[in-house]
């Protein structure tokens, strides 16, 4: 197969292991920067550039759209999709992830657990907003924030009046969500690959820190799930229409709760935390897909 990566940097280690993945299995792997793409949309022959040369005959691509590329980078996958061309994960889902309140919205509509969170335009009801959420402590997080930027704790009513204030003042849109104290600033990475959790890792913040994302010095180590923690990101990774996701869980008094649900999540800290190939994996299952595609003739999934 010929496949492509749409990533910024080929020297990212997702990048790399979905390269050698790839060629360890005898495919033609291409790193593609989505952001030096044109497209040409036309109703004949769509097209995408790159480099001055058009970019014809892939099987598939692997779409790792940087968290603040998500317009033009949607774009470019929907555009290799209406060439015909399979999509590790479709372009429409991985809008729908990028959205934090489009994300738990969906997940809530398929009856997944979550922790109790609130959303407003207008700033003149700001104690009823902090109330929907059980009060302070609460978390208030930035709509499109990423490896843990834009997620705050506010351990009082005042802190967190002030602060929602004042990101509503910047124009940036954020949600309110009960703080899940006993989660311990530990959460629960589910990688999922065509409805199957492929690997899961424990991730725990350090010093003091409710975050445990990697990139805020978490320490990571494998995990095993229980059935309910399996099923659950299953659900959630399928609810969003992600072949691959990584689903994020927190344990609360409730039982687990899902906080996100990743579209491009990371292969550093799961395969070095699982020593799972899950870049193989991911090899594998386009593998299996174009094969079926291409006695079908069309794309199904
Ligand atoms: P990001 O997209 O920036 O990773 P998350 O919503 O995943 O944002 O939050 C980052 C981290 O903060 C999570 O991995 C988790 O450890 C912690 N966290 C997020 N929401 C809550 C919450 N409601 N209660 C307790 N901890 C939380
Ligand atoms: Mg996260």
């Amino acid at each position: 197969m010929r496949i492509a990566i749409l990533s910024e940097d080929a020297s990212l280690y997702s990048t790399k292991r979905l390269i050698e993945a790839g060629k360890e299995r005898g495919h033609e792997m291409y790193v593609v920067n989505y952001l030096s793409c044109y497209m040409n949309i036309v109703t004949q022959k769509p097209s995408v550039v790159y480099q001055g040369q058009l970019l014809e005959n892939f099987d598939a691509i692997i779409p790792r759209i940087g968290a603040s590329r998500t317009f033009y980078g949607t774009a470019v996958v929907r555009q290799f999709e209406i060439m015909g061309v399979f999509s590790a994960n479709e372009s429409q889902s991985i809008a729908r992830s990028r959205d934090k309140l489009r994300c738990l919205q969906i997940l809530a509509r398929e009856g997944v657990r979550l922790p109790v969170t609130g959303f407003a335009h207008a700033t003149t009801d700001v104690d009823g907003l902090i109330e929907i959420v059980g009060g302070a402590p609460l978390v208030i997080k930035l709509l499109e924030g990423t490896q843990g930027i834009g997620v705050v704790l506010a351990e009082t009513h005042q802190a967190a009046k002030s602060v929602i204030e004042a990101f509503r003042k910047l124009n940036a849109n954020i949600l309110v969500q009960e703080f899940i104290e006993e989660a311990g600033g530990a959460d629960t990475r589910c990688f999922v690959i065509a409805n199957k959790v492929v690997a899961s890792m424990k991730r725990q913040s350090v010093d003091g820190e409710f975050r445990s994302n990697l990139h805020r010095g978490g320490k990571s180590e494998k995990i095993k799930l229980t059935p309910e923690e399996r099923d659950i990101a299953v659900r959630s990774a399928r609810a969003m229409g992600l072949r691959i996701a990584g689903v994020d869980i927190i344990s609360s008094n409730r039982g687990p709760v899902v906080i996100e649900v990743n579209s491009s999540p990371g292969l550093e800290g799961i395969e070095k935390a699982t020593e799972i190939d899950v870049a193989g994996k991911i090899i594998e299952f386009l593998a299996q897909h174009t094969t079926f595609d291409k006695k079908r003739g069309r794309i199904q999934y």
